[in-house]
C-alpha cells in the first residue's frame, strides 16, 4: 500500500492534483469534503446538520468525520494500492487516527505533500469556483473564515508531519513518510502534477 495525504488551504488544488494522481498510480481518491456532502444529497436528519457546519465554514466533528473515514476506507480497503487523503486530517489528533486506522492492515502514512499557494490566488480562485459549482461556502466572508480555520487549525497537523518525517530521518535515515512542499500557484495544473509525480517516483524506486 502507498498512502499520501495532501494537505493545502480550501482552494490550492488539492481535489484536481488527488484526481490526477489517483489516476496515475491506481489510488483511492478520499475526499472527506465529497464525503460529506454524499450525505448532504440524502436529505437525511444528519445530512442537514453537516450541512448546517459545512455552509458556515466550520469543521465537523473529530467523531463523525472519523466514522465517516473509517467505514469509507474499510469498504475500499482490498481494492485499492492505497489512498490519497484530500481533507484529512484538518486537526492535529486527526493524524494519530488516521495512523491508527492504517496501521490496523499493516498501512502507513508513505508522504505527505503540502501545496503551497499565497492567500490573494486562493481567494480569486474560490470565488471563481463558486460560480461554477455554486458551493455556498465559497463566497468571501465564509473563505476567510475557513482560512483562519486553516492557519489555527490544520497548519498543527502540517507541523506535526513536518516533524514526524524529521525524527523518522534521523532516526531511521529512510524515505518513507517525506514531506514536500509543491508550489501551486502557477495556472498550469500539469507543472505541478509533474513536480508531485518526480517525488513519488523517486520514493517508489
Ligand atoms: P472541503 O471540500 O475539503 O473543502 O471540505 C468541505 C467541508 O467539509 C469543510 O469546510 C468542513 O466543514 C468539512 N470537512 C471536510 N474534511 C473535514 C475534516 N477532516 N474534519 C472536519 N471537517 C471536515
Amino acid at each position: 500500500m502507498f498512502n499520501i495525504i495532501l494537505f493545502g488551504a480550501p482552494g490550492s488544488g488539492k481535489g484536481t492534483q488527488a484526481k490526477l494522481l489517483a489516476d496515475k498510480y491506481n489510488l483511492h481518491h478520499v475526499s472527506t469534503g465529497d464525503l460529506l456532502r454524499s450525505e448532504v444529497t440524502t436529505g437525511s436528519q444528519l445530512g442537514l446538520y453537516i450541512k448546517s457546519i459545512i455552509d458556515q465554514g466550520n469543521l465537523v466533528s473529530d467523531q463523525l468525520i472519523f466514522r465517516v473515514l473509517e467505514e469509507y476506507i474499510i469498504r475500499h480497503k482490498d481494492n485499492t494500492e492505497g489512498f490519497i487523503f484530500d481533507g484529512y486530517p484538518r486537526r492535529e489528533c486527526q493524524c494519530a487516527a488516521l495512523s491508527g486506522i492504517l496501521s490496523e492492515w499493516g498501512g502507513d502514512v508513505n508522504l505527505v505533500l503540502l501545496l503551497e499557494v499565497p492567500e490573494e490566488i486562493i481567494i480569486k480562485r474560490l470565488l471563481n469556483r463558486a460560480n461554477l459549482e455554486m458551493r455556498v461556502d465559497d463566497n468571501i466572508e465564509t473563505i476567510k473564515h475557513r482560512l483562519d480555520i486553516y492557519v489555527e487549525t490544520t497548519m498543527p497537523a502540517i507541523e506535526f508531519y513536518r516533524k514526524w518525517h524529521e525524527l523518522r530521518l534521523d532516526t531511521y535515515g529512510k524515505k518513507n513518510g517525506e514531506f514536500h512542499a509543491i508550489d501551486n500557484s502557477g495556472d498550469d495544473i500539469f507543472e505541478t502534477f509533474n513536480a508531485i509525480c518526480k517525488v513519488i517516483d523517486s520514493i517508489k524506486s
